[in-house]
Parts: C-alpha cells; sequence; structure tokens
C-alpha cells in the first residue's frame, strides 16, 4: 500500500501527479517474475501510458522494451534508455518523418497496419539503405468485452489488417525488397480483466498460423498486444495485476512453434495503480439535494472519468477520520462533463483538503491538455520528493 507523504503534499501546489516508484519496481518485477521460466517471452512497455522519463529509466533498468505508437514516443523511449533493439513501433498513420527516424534509429520492428504503409516503409528502407523487420498488425476479429472506446480487434476496424488479407500481405512483402517478416501483431482491446477474451486469441492466432504454415509463410515473433487490465475499485488491496495468470493462460492456449517468441505490449497493467492524481478542495457547494465537492483539478488533469465514464476511487487525505458523506466531486473546468464522480461516499470534504485519485498513473498524466489556460501539472517520485524544495 502507498504510503503518502501529507506533510510534504501540503508544500507543493496542487493539483499534481505522485508516482509511488517502490510500487512501481515490484510490479514490474511481479510481470518479469511471471515470465522468468519462459525465456523465449518477452515484455513491451505500451508509452502511452505514460512516458515520463523516470518511469521509462525504471523500466529500461529493469530490462522492459517498449511499444511505442509514435515517432515521439520511438524517441522518448530511446532517451529514456530502452535500446533500439527492444522498441517496436505501431500506429495506423504512420508518417515518413516517424518512419525515417524509427529506421535511422534501427528498431527492432514495425507493427504494419495496412498494405500503402508497407510499400511506404520499403521505399523509405530503400532510401535509408537499410532493411525494416515488420510485423503484421492482424484484426483477429475477438470481442475483448471492455468499453466500445477501448475495443479494437473487431473486423471493421480502423486498425490493423483483416483476416482475409492476411495471406495476400505476406506475398505482397515477399516481393519487397528491403522488407523481412518477423512475424504476427495483434491488440484486442484495454482494461481486460477474464481471460477468456486472451484465450480466445490465441485460439485464434494458432488457426491463422495453420494458415499461414499451409501457405509456406513462417514467423519467427507472435505479438499479443496489451488490454491486460487493472483493479480500478480496490487499488489499496489489490494494486498488482494478476500477470501470472496473463502469461499462464498464453503459455496453455498458444501453440507457439520451435525458436517462436512471444512478445507483449502491456501499458495500464505496467503502471496504473503507481500514480496518483493530487488535488485540494476548493469549495464544499450545498445544493437542495446534492453537495458538490469543487476541486482545484478537473479533465484537464484527469480526462478518464469525463472520456469514458471511468472512476478512480477518490480518498480524503487529510480528514480520513470526517463523517462519510455523499457529494459530486467535480472539477472547474467550463463543461458539464468535468465530474470525477457523481454520488462518492467519502469524509465530508472541507476546503483545502487533499483529495487524492487511485488508479491514475496509466493515461491520466498523458492526456493532461491545457484547456482554459491551464498548466500542466507537475510530476512527482517517491524517491526524490524529499529534495524537492519548496516556499
Ligand atoms: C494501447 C496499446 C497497448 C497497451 O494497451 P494497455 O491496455 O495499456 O495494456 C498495446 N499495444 C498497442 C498496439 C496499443 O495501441
Amino acid at each position: 500500500m502507498t504510503h503518502f507523504p501529507i506533510n510534504k503534499f501540503k508544500e507543493l501546489r496542487t493539483p499534481f501527479y505522485y508516482y509511488d516508484m517502490s510500487l512501481l519496481q515490484e510490479t514490474v518485477a511481479s510481470a518479469k517474475s511471471a515470465i522468468s521460466e519462459r525465456p523465449n517471452y518477452h515484455i513491451h512497455y505500451a508509452v502511452k501510458a505514460n512516458s515520463n522519463r523516470p518511469i521509462l529509466n525504471l523500466m529500461a533498468k529493469n530490462g522492459i522494451g517498449a511499444d511505442c505508437v509514435s515517432g515521439g514516443e520511438v524517441q522518448a523511449a530511446l532517451d529514456g534508455g530502452i535500446p533500439a533493439s527492444q522498441v517496436v513501433f505501431a500506429g495506423v498513420g504512420k508518417a515518413d518523418w516517424e518512419i525515417k527516424l524509427a529506421l535511422e534509429a534501427n528498431i527492432s520492428c514495425f507493427n504494419v497496419e495496412s498494405v500503402p504503409e508497407l510499400e511506404v516503409i520499403n521505399t523509405l528502407a530503400i532510401e535509408a539503405g537499410t532493411e525494416a523487420r515488420v510485423a503484421f498488425r492482424i484484426n483477429p476479429e475477438v470481442d475483448a468485452h471492455t468499453h466500445a472506446k477501448i475495443t479494437t480487434g473487431q473486423a471493421e476496424n480502423k486498425f490493423g489488417i483483416a483476416i482475409a488479407d492476411m495471406l495476400p500481405i505476406f506475398e505482397r512483402a515477399s516481393k519487397l525488397s528491403h522488407i523481412k517478416v518477423m512475424g504476427l501483431h495483434f491488440h484486442i482491446g484495454s482494461q481486460i480483466l477474464q481471460m477468456a477474451p486472451f484465450e480466445a486469441l490465441a485460439e485464434r492466432v494458432n488457426q491463422l498460423q495453420a494458415q499461414l504454415e499451409a501457405a509456406g509463410h513462417h514467423v519467427k515473433t507472435i505479438n499479443v498486444g496489451g488490454g491486460l487490465g487493472i483493479d480500478y475499485l480496490h487499488p489499496q488491496t489489490n494494486p498488482i495485476p494478476d500477470f501470472k495468470s496473463y502469461f499462464d493462460c498464453f503459455a496453455a492456449t498458444l501453440r507457439l512453434r520451435e525458436g517462436q517468441e512471444l512478445h507483449c505490449e502491456l501499458g495500464r497493467s505496467m503502471v496504473g495503480q503507481s500514480g496518483y492524481m493530487v488535488s485540494s478542495v476548493l469549495y464544499l457547494k450545498k445544493g437542495v439535494n446534492r453537495q458538490f465537492a469543487i476541486l482545484d483539478a478537473g479533465f484537464t488533469e484527469l480526462l478518464r472519468p469525463a472520456l469514458y465514464g471511468s472512476v478512480h476511487v477518490a480518498q480524503n487525505l487529510t480528514s480520513p477520520q470526517a463523517p462519510i458523506s455523499t457529494v459530486d466531486i467535480v472539477g472547474p473546468i467550463c463543461e458539464s462533463s468535468d465530474v470525477f464522480e457523481k454520488e462518492a461516499h467519502l469524509p465530508l470534504p472541507q476546503r483545502g483538503d487533499l483529495i487524492v485519485f487511485n488508479s491514475a498513473g496509466a493515461y491520466g498524466e498523458i492526456m493532461a491538455s491545457t484547456y482554459n489556460c491551464r498548466q500542466l501539472p507537475t510530476a512527482y517520485y517517491s524517491d526524490t520528493i524529499d529534495t524537492v524544495e519548496t516556499h
């Protein structure tokens, strides 16, 4: 459980993000330990969940690779110390400069999402006098049973290549001079807590592999993407995701061939529970039937509640002993969607109380915006916060 340095928090200007680096290290260690007996399994951290430098540094130190979805992320991963040989690059709309940057860095693999993209990568690889390693992102048509806005693996989707187009793209690739096909890539969605969708994915991969082999194509890597969820409801008591079940599920279902590698791209599950968004109560406003705790943080700091209707457990750090009350927790942004939680139950917030939102490490700070001319939040880290100067 995270211990919050409340006295230090009181000296800092809210809102800000706080990262428990011990919990992060414990989480990464847990993921690594789940694959320790499986040397052909490789974890790439999905940088889009959180690209803060200390977090990338910690991943690098633990030998974790990077999954990137933009040129900026490729650069961030490299700057964070993750070697190019462990960087993969996905995304439906890779611009020429991004492809060039990745070719120049000699990243390990492009996850290619269309035939036109494959052609452009080949052309740019010829220009750069290098060879591009690629995997094809196939839509496995597996329903992840998660939120519609974070489901990605179904047939009609802007992401990936339809199963029907899989063999033609392999044929096309074999005719391109500067393309080396490494494998297959999948990503079915996010915040998946049941193993069934991953099992369904593994079974689909088995079928696709059989089809490929019948056509004479062999691949070295199977990349199953990310998507393992976290416990947003019980972040305190269940801070570390069940990596063991996740990898065991693939080990039990996926039929890897001799010498084949399994790659995965975990984002949320690696960083989600280690990050917190800390804000202060500005006003407690009483209406006729409801009361509102108006915070100094809004969707500009933490967008997920407004974007997906997700709930981050809110804790009153300052007055944990106050009587439990029912309040709508809202932000200051001039939009009615700027609500963190309606009818939340927490110790009655008073002006000045620190309110901490749990499980904000992934897709939290990284989605912050300056809407309403607000400042981007500062990040503090448990291992260095004591050295932060305040006035
Ligand atoms: C977002 C994304 C991931 C990470 O998803 P999580 O749910 O955070 O694990 C992995 N791979 C690709 C291609 C992605 O777009």
